[in-house]
């Protein structure tokens, strides 16, 4: 089932979601609603899903980044970026841990704030710790493109939206980047917006 996507005005978005309860996690609804994100973020296609976007105030994430997204990326920006596919993720009640304080500065966009983007300085390397979709615990270290995914989906699970953290003036909607902005490497965009 797809799963409408909440889009910024929502007052769910601007609220801190609930840690999810084993008990919960090995409840039919909740197994439903991490199936239905994965089939929703497919459909988007996006890379990451955070419960609230889909009207759940729940600490769950979904984190997926297939080959198949990265035609469109301008392959020097690309390598920069350090993306590279990620395997299915579900993350439950993950907490991050910063540990490079170094940022990165590139565009980045959300299923919620449709047809925009914006720079957004992010650490480049985080540790996160969850569990699994069957209440496991997970650890692991994300670096670059990936680390930037894990940063905006926590932050929707603290009512926080890119749009908090971006730089304002490099603001714009998707259809100007593709035409200004979709082959500016790093050093460009910390020209201009940092
Ligand atoms: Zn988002």
């Amino acid at each position: 089932m797809l799963l409408k996507l909440y889009q910024a005005g929502q007052p769910i978005l601007r609220q801190s979601a609930k840690s999810v309860t084993k008990q919960q996690l090995a409840s039919k609804h909740v197994q439903d609603v991490i199936d239905f994100m994965i089939a929703t973020l497919r459909d988007a296609p996006g890379v990451g899903l955070a419960a609230p976007q889909v009207g759940e105030a729940l600490r769950i994430v979904i984190i997926e980044d297939k080959v198949k997204y990265h035609d469109q990326v301008h392959p020097p920006l690309f390598k920069e970026q350090g993306r590279k596919a990620v395997a299915l993720k579900v993350l439950v009640n993950p907490e991050i841990e910063i540990i490079d304080q170094e940022k990165l500065y590139y565009f980045e966009g959300c299923l919620s704030v449709d047809g925009y983007t914006a720079v957004v300085p992010r650490s480049r390397q985080v540790r996160v710790t969850a569990l699994d979709r069957t209440g496991k615990p997970i650890s692991f270290v994300a670096h670059d493109w990936l680390a930037r995914i894990v940063q905006h989906e926590v932050d929707h699970l603290d009512g926080q939206l890119y749009i908090d953290r971006m730089i304002s003036t490099s603001f714009m909607t998707l259809k100007n980047y593709t035409l200004l902005w979709r082959k500016a490497l790093t050093a460009k965009i910390k020209n201009t917006f940092s």
